[in-house]
């Protein structure tokens, strides 16, 4: 996160809810957060086509915008912090872990330290080391042929630039996506609006540069980046020429895993469920693998047993598995053209998926709900 060049973070309404309920509202004031009202859809041609309206009560909660540095700091003062229920977390940087005995519940690190827990939680994103030792093989993340530019614009830099004002003024709380056939732009404020967040997704073939699949901040190329959204509107190059710098990411994901667990250990956020940020659904999921470790750890107390420990992975994981498992299908499916070959009529819906997305109440209650659903079936 030190080396973060930026580019902002959505929890949807299904996250921002149990992030409140939780209690971690007061420690993401520092972050500015910024409730999204609108997703607005808009073709090449430059006129506005869908407009998402996002009312809280819908599904009881914001979608929320970030940047990604505040979240993550956020997040990590409320872990730390002896104010909420629990011991603060102990947090050791610099400890890569090399390898793991999910059995056992011990990781090995770099410099050969082995540590042994009662439960091992693999939280170690998409190339994670911790998911070969529970699925028994390395899986290689799969590249989507997709690639993101992300751009972080200060706000005050984005005067001068003719948006025509029915499509959006950048400071208002809304995201708006340009999508063309191949290629869309998504993009709104954050930070209480003092930044303008920018992702652009490219098919890799169209980018005429190499992006990478390891780091957050290989740098990308203004005149590639131009030149790919040569047919967009003036007023979008023009904002993209107004970025300080530019970052290049290979969008990855993974078919769904068949398992999360094995003995003391569960694989959780993109360690489990890789997926194309289409939704911005990758960090709220992992946010709901939170709530879901919490709510099924809840009744151990003292030094538990193995099988104790194991059975509420399983919990976990029988909440979890086939829900994360089909948002990451969705997002595949989200990634798909965005118009017909020449045309601007936009075919993609992004409210497709919604109501299964953001209804959500937690692990116990859509176990409790996916219970009587097979029970009516
Ligand atoms: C362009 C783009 C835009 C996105 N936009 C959104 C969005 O708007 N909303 C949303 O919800 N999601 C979004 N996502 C997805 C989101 O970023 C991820 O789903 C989320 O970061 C996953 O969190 P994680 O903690 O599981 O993994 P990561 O964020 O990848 O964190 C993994 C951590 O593990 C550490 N680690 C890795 N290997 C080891 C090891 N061997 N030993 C020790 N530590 C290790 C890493 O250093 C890192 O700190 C987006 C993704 C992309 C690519």
């Amino acid at each position: 996160m030190l080396h973060e060049t930026g580019a902002l973070i959505s929890l949807q309404p299904n996250a921002s809810k149990i992030v409140s309920a939780l209690g971690l509202d007061k420690f993401l004031l520092s972050a500015e957060p910024m409730n999204d009202r609108c997703f607005r859809m808009v073709n090449t041609a430059g006129d506005v086509v869908t407009e998402l309206w996002l009312d809280p009560s819908t599904f009881g909660a914001d979608r929320v915008l970030y940047h990604r540095q505040d979240l993550h700091q956020g997040l990590r003062d409320a872990a730390t912090s002896p104010e909420l229920p629990g011991r603060p977390v102990h947090i050791r940087t610099s400890a890569a872990v090399v390898a793991c005995d999910p059995e056992a519940g011990t990781v090995t690190l770099g410099t050969g330290e082995t540590i042994a827990a009662d439960l091992v939680i693999g939280a170690d994103g998409i190339h994670s080391k911790v998911r070969t030792a529970v699925v028994g093989q390395a899986l290689d993340a799969i590249p989507t042929g997709i690639s993101a530019y992300r751009m972080l614009i200060p706000m005050e830099s984005l005067g001068g630039i003719d948006v025509p004002a029915s499509v959006f003024t950048p400071s208002d709380p809304v995201t708006t996506m340009i999508i063309g056939h191949e290629k869309r732009v998504i993009m709104g404020p954050g930070r209480g609006g003092k930044i303008f967040g920018i992702v652009a997704l490219v098919p890799d073939e169209k980018m005429e540069e190499e992006s990478s699949i390891e780091s957050w901040v290989e740098e990308g190329s203004m005149e590639k980046l131009l030149d790919a959204y040569a047919d967009f509107p003036q007023w979008m190059r023009d904002i993209f020429g107004r970025a300080p710098d530019i970052g290049l990411w290979q969008l990855r994901d993974l078919d769904p895993l068949p398992n999360w667990v094995k003995g003391r250990t569960i694989l959780i956020g993109d360690a489990a469920h890789p997926m194309l940020p289409t939704q911005g659904q990758g960090a709220s999921q992992s946010v709901e693998d939170g709530e879901a470790l919490q709510a099924f750890c809840a009744d151990i107390r003292g030094k538990p047993t193995k099988a104790q420990v194991t059975n509420a992975l399983e919990r976990v994981s029988k909440a979890r598995l086939q829900r994360a498992s089909l948002i990451q299908r969705y997002s595949r499916e989200q990634a798909k053209p965005g118009t017909s070959s020449g045309s601007t009529k936009i075919t993609l819906d992004p409210g497709q998926f919604m109501k299964y997305n953001c209804d959500y109440n937690g692990a116990v209650d859509w176990l409790h709900r996916q219970d009587l659903a097979s029970v009516n079936s």
